[in-house]
């Protein structure tokens, strides 16, 4: 993990340099020349030659973890990581960085959208209700658009007018930070995957986003007044990407046939967990009553036993069952589902690891269950 969060300084600075005037790049980052010490004596540990430079160390981090000379503690299947592919960060790295709680350039627009997605949503409700409301409305928006073009931002401004003490509409700064902006005039072509509604290349070009079905690319003309917005890197990597599996759960149980029944709410407690179903059956005077609460936090995370060592459940919503959903691709690589059931063994108990699909099969009956 501190390789990963010193090789996350490493490419950030590389990047800097590659895109302006070079820095001062000084000595390597801290976590870095940690990484370096730990895993020499590590080596010296395993009585093996210690790596002589942090050139030879760089060289070992674009390789396979599992060929590295010296025995690492991880799963048989986080050894098939490198943590550098084609001299950037691999997935596997940025979890790792991340967990070491390391500053990155992503980690850092992350917080900030996270920070003004909060914000627009306080701003714009008088209840807790109501803020819940909008921010679970704010950050579907990042999830369904991966571009948008400034006329759908006013619109989105005028349904959350609130204003900051520049004037400035939270959900301005909002877009702003998650997005690039990028001036056009003209009606502007994408190609849209259709499952995921991330922007491919060209209309051969396959999804790449993890886990996406992907299907037949859609062309989507954006028609702006001046300005186009398109995700950022980080909102897509951390928000928009992982919040699939969110969404996916979220619209399966929100069908009208399940209304009786179910009740969904996205992000409850201003994103305490991503989805909190609430399983009705009439009360007093036909008045619906909740009979059972579900709570469910997805999680698309490349390396499971790092998850399992990151996550938390929170105290509240009180929920009767408690699942960490995990998006199919992910439930379906051999011994991912044992790896985080083995990390979060003693660490947090009561929480049922579970497919997407399972999940939301499992709701369905129970829901018919409750209903008998
Ligand atoms: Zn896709």
């Amino acid at each position: 993990m501190m390789l990963s969060a010193g090789l996350a300084g490493i490419v950030q600075r590389r990047r800097q340099a590659a895109g302006g005037p070079a820095k001062e790049a000084g000595l390597l980052p801290a976590p870095w020349r940690v990484g370096f010490s730990r895993l020499w004596w590590r080596f010296a540990d395993q009585a093996l030659q210690p790596l002589d430079s942090d050139l030879a160390l760089l060289e070992l981090c674009a390789q396979p973890l599992a060929t590295w000379p010296v025995q690492l503690d991880l799963s048989i299947t986080d050894l098939q990581n490198s943590l550098l592919a084609d001299g950037d960060l691999s997935e596997f790295a940025e979890q790792g960085s991340r967990l070491a709680r390391h500053d990155v350039e992503a980690e850092w627009t992350e917080n900030q959208v996270h920070l003004a997605l909060r914000e627009a949503a306080a701003a714009n409700g008088s209840s807790d209700e109501e803020i819940g409301e909008a921010y679970a409305v704010l950050r579907r928006y990042l999830i369904d658009h991966a571009v948008v073009a400034d006329r759908e931002v006013r619109g989105l401004e005028r349904r959350f007018p609130a204003t900051d003490n520049s004037g400035q509409t939270h959900v301005h700064r909002l877009i702003s930070l998650a997005y690039h902006s990028r001036p056009a005039r003209a009606p502007q072509e994408y190609i849209l995957c259709p499952s995921c509604r991330n922007v491919l290349a060209d209309a051969s070009a396959c999804c790449a986003t993890a886990g996406c079905p992907g299907g037949s690319p859609e062309t989507w003309t954006a028609v702006p007044t001046a300005v186009v917005y398109e995700q950022h890197r980080a909102t897509r990597k951390y928000i928009h990407d992982p919040g699939l599996v969110e969404a996916r759960i979220i619209d399966a149980l929100s069908v009208d046939s399940l209304a009786p029944t179910v009740r969904v709410t996205p992000y409850p407690g201003v994103d305490a967990l991503d989805v909190l179903i609430e399983f009705l059956r009439p009360g007093v005077g036909g008045v619906p009553e909740v009979a059972e609460t579900w709570g469910v936090d997805a999680k698309d995370q490349v390396s499971a036993r790092l998850l399992g060592r990151g996550f938390t459940w929170p105290q509240a919503p009180a929920c009767d069952r408690r699942y960490l959903a995990l998006p199919a691709h992910r439930a379906v690589q051999p011994g991912y589902i044992s790896d985080l059931e083995a990390e979060l063994d003693g660490r947090v108990a009561g929480v049922h690891v579970i497919d997407e699909n399972q999940l939301v099969a499992r709701a369905k009956e129970r829901a018919k269950e409750l209903a008998a």
